[in-house]
């Protein structure tokens, strides 16, 4: 593999960006991502080392990978995960690298993942109510949104986006409160369309709240106007802003639109499979091939041959579908 060839799929859509997932395994257990009882999680013997994640992203590189995201899971509870964030920050080529997190442990961590070369940071966060929290995400960990984009922020993160799964009944009478965090704060609030995928025994379809009635209700709070958003992101959002605020508004809309003519990423398993669509069974696994010393230039044109021109979820061919966890969501 030589030169600057940029990597397209059968459709022409090229590949810049990865999202790595580090582990299956979380602190958490949202009621829309996990079972309270935990997943049949992988054997440690299955999970890339992280020798082997930067040497997939080293052969990756020279055919146009750039960017580069860290999932789960919960990433932060990996052991030493800024080790891996170094590793990664020294492959020649890669520009960007971001972390998903549901933010426990940025309060510790966000200063040692900056120094270690991280940019970026996504915090998921469903409730500003303590008690909320704990019944959203069904464990007790001290979570404090406030608190942790406040330490991704001096640590200098930037962007700091802030996810937030909107459920009808359960914290859409939060909308407004998330919002008026981007008046003082240089915070992106993304409010996300819950997707019927994992583990929904708790939640239904009538708990899925439109973006057109999350953004009346941000409108609510006065002007919003257009905009484009913070520079540095990969991602299907659109943006507003409140008069004169700090951060912006963003939605997120992946079941009333597809993304997918535009979608440029592919996914990184725990266990070394790359997924060229979340919803969807295309993988190939890349582990067997990278423990033996092989190419994978090889592999991964397989993978992008089989990229699908759009995911399957509007059509509502979801059973089977593994969990966003588990995929690297
Ligand atoms: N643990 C990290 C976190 O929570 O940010 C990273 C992994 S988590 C699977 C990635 C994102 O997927 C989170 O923002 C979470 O809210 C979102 N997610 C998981 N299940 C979802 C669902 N059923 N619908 C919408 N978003 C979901
Ligand atoms: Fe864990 Fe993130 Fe899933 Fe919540 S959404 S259970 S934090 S992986």
């Amino acid at each position: 593999m030589s030169g600057a060839v940029t990597l397209r799929d059968q459709f022409g859509r090229s590949i810049e960006y990865l999202r790595i997932s580090v582990t299956d395994r979380c602190n958490f257990r949202c009621v829309y991502c996990m079972p309270l009882e935990g997943l049949p999680w992988l054997p440690k013997t299955e999970i890339l080392r992280y020798e082997e994640i930067t040497e997939i992203v080293r052969q990756l590189a020279p055919l146009g990978l750039r960017r580069l995201r860290l999932t789960g899971g919960e990433p932060t509870i990996r052991p030493q995960l800024e080790s891996l964030v170094r590793m990664l920050r020294d492959v020649p080529g890669i520009e960007d690298i971001a972390l998903s997190t549901n933010g426990v442990k940025l309060p510790d961590m966000a200063g040692p993942l900056f120094d270690a070369g991280l940019n970026r940071v996504n915090i998921s966060a469903d409730s500003l109510r303590a008690e909320r929290v704990r019944d959203i995400a069904r464990r007790d960990l001290g979570f404090d949104l406030v608190r942790s984009a406040r330490a991704a922020t001096a640590a200098g993160l930037a962007p700091v986006k802030i996810n937030v799964v909107v459920m009808r009944g359960v914290n859409d009478d939060e909308i407004a409160d998330f919002a008026l965090l981007t008046r003082d704060h240089p915070w992106h609030v993304r409010f996300i369309e819950l997707m019927p995928v994992g583990d929904l025994r708790e939640l239904t379809w009538d708990h899925v709240v439109p973006t057109a009635e999350v953004l009346q209700r941000v409108a609510a709070l006065g002007d919003l106007v257009d905009d484009p958003g913070p520079a540095q992101g990969n991602g299907p959002a659109r943006y507003y802003r409140l008069r004169d605020g700090a951060g912006t508004i963003g939605v997120i809309t992946p079941m009333t639109h597809t993304y997918c003519e535009t979608c440029n990423r592919v996914r990184l398993t725990a266990d070394g499979r790359l997924r060229t669509c979340l919803f969807g069974d295309h993988e190939v696994l890349l582990r067997e091939a990278l423990r033996s010393g092989a190419s994978l230039e090889p592999l991964f044109r397989k993978a992008l041959a089989e990229k699908p021109r759009e995911h399957a979820l509007l059509q509502m061919q979801v059973g089977g579908l593994r969990a966003l966890s588990q995929v690297g969501g």
